[in-house]
């Protein structure tokens, strides 16, 4: 049905490789392209049947990506490379006349500040070009977003509000390891909390508001109150949201190596000279952790996501919680990369079924919760990633 471009041969870049290359009905072509071919070459090998193609390709040059879209004529570009590429990729795809997907919003790599603004400011072009581009189609932002949309569709009159709840109850064996790029996790986890209330932002310190929360199957987590980038949108979209908080849940050895990692200046992101060399330390960091496309195999235990939403319906308060849990062994066994990455890739590929399916496809620049969410829910629950519902429950919060 579709010819489809992937940019990135992460852990993300794998999922959604294996994911399309098992659907020819719908992606009848793929090429995979990133900055080093031979990882695309080792994915396109393990997928087999000479169903991926491969190039190598830096997404940070605008000609680069022009010539390899134009040469290889996608429907649509899904990049799940880096928050860094989102805005040359964008550019590539307007001069080229293709659609966009992504996973993560831009984000300068000299600040760690990420949000919408950037890639909003596209829309014109977007809708101008009769292009779609959709934004933040992974677990969180993305199905997070999905599931806000599908219950203020089908629960309620009216969300008020919305706490998203994102906890990793896996054991990879490591002392310290970033379960996706530990550069872009590093720089989202340490800066300071922000959530929505009352129609303003309030800011916390870092991982200042914090309790323990129930998760389903897993039992109480401490869960910490963490800015996310969706809550942009959706206090946006939703204009009924009271309230709107992100939390996720760390260990407590994972806090303390963040501290120290902190204290010690290596989450640092400007550069010094070191023996006559210009480094980044969260980039030297990055070189020496253990990737996370390469912690799946030992990977025990679930992720669990959700939302948890309180609102309206037919004059009467009411509570809701829908989540997915995802097995990382299970995750393993099917695409070789954790669960992390299978969340995130699993949605990135439906999206991209959804925009060549013309189920979400609109000219301009939009977030998942814009497009009608009912396709999305249908597709999670056949690829990996099926959802449960509780009605009237206590939601802790
Ligand atoms: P990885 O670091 O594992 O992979 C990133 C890939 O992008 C690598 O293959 C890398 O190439 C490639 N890349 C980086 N820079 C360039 C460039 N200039 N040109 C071409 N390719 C480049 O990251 P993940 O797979 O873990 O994450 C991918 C994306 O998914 C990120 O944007 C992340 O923020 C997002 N994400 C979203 C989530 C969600 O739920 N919405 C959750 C988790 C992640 P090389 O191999 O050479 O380094």
């Amino acid at each position: 049905m579709g010819k489809v471009l992937i940019i990135g041969a992460g852990g993300v870049g794998t999922v959604v490789a294996v994911k399309m290359a098992g659907l020819p009905e719908v992606f009848s072509e793929i090429l995979l392209a990133s900055r080093t071919k031979s990882k695309c070459d080792a994915i396109a090998a393990r997928v087999g049947g000479n169903r991926i193609q491969t190039a190598q390709v830096d997404a940070d040059n605008v000609p680069e990506l022009v010539a390899l879209i134009n040469s290889f004529k996608p429907d649509l570009v899904v990049n799940v490379a880096l928050p860094y590429q989102d805005l040359t990729i964008m550019d590539a795809c307007l001069e080229c006349g293709v659609s966009y997907l992504d996973t993560a919003n831009y984000e300068p790599k000299d600040e760690a500040k990420f949000q919408y603004s950037w890639q909003w400011a596209y829309k014109e072009r977007f809708e101008q070009a009769g292009l779609t581009a959709i934004l933040g189609c992974g677990f969180d932002p993305g199905v997070t977003s999905v599931y806000t949309a599908y219950a203020a569709k089908h629960h309620f009159d009216e969300i008020q509000y919305l706490d998203i709840v994102d906890c990793n109850a896996g054991d990879h064996g490591k002392a310290f390891a970033t379960n996706f790029n530990p550069e872009i996790n590093i720089r989202e986890v340490t800066q300071k909390g922000k959530y929505w209330e009352n129609g303003q932002w309030v800011e916390t310190e870092p991982h200042e508001i914090h309790q323990p929360l129930n998760y389903p199957d897993i039992g109480p987590k401490e869960s910490y109150v963490i800015y996310h980038e969706e809550l942009e949108s959706l206090v946006k979209n939703f204009p009924t949201l009271k309230r709107a908080r992100f939390w996720m849940t760390f260990g407590q050895e994972y806090l303390t190596h963040l501290r120290v990692i902190q204290n010690i200046g290596m989450a640092r992101i400007d550069p010094i000279i070191y023996n006559g060399v210009e480094i980044v330390p969260i980039q030297f960091l990055k070189a020496v952790l253990p990737n996370p496309g390469d912690l799946g195999e030992n990977y025990t235990g679930w992720t669990s996501i959700g939302c948890r939403i309180r609102g309206l319906k037919d004059g009467q308060e009411k509570t809701y919680y829908v989540y997915n849990n995802c097995s990382h062994q299970v995750a393993y066994d099917e695409t070789g990369t954790q669960g992390v990455s299978y969340t995130t890739g699993v949605p990135a590929m439906i999206g991209a079924m959804m925009y060549l399916q013309g189920k979400w496809k609109k000219p301009g620049v939009y977030n998942v919760e814009e497009f009608n969410p009912d396709p999305f829910m249908d597709e999670l629950n056949k690829h990996g990633l099926p959802w449960v519902e509780l009605h009237n429950v206590d939601l802790e919060l």
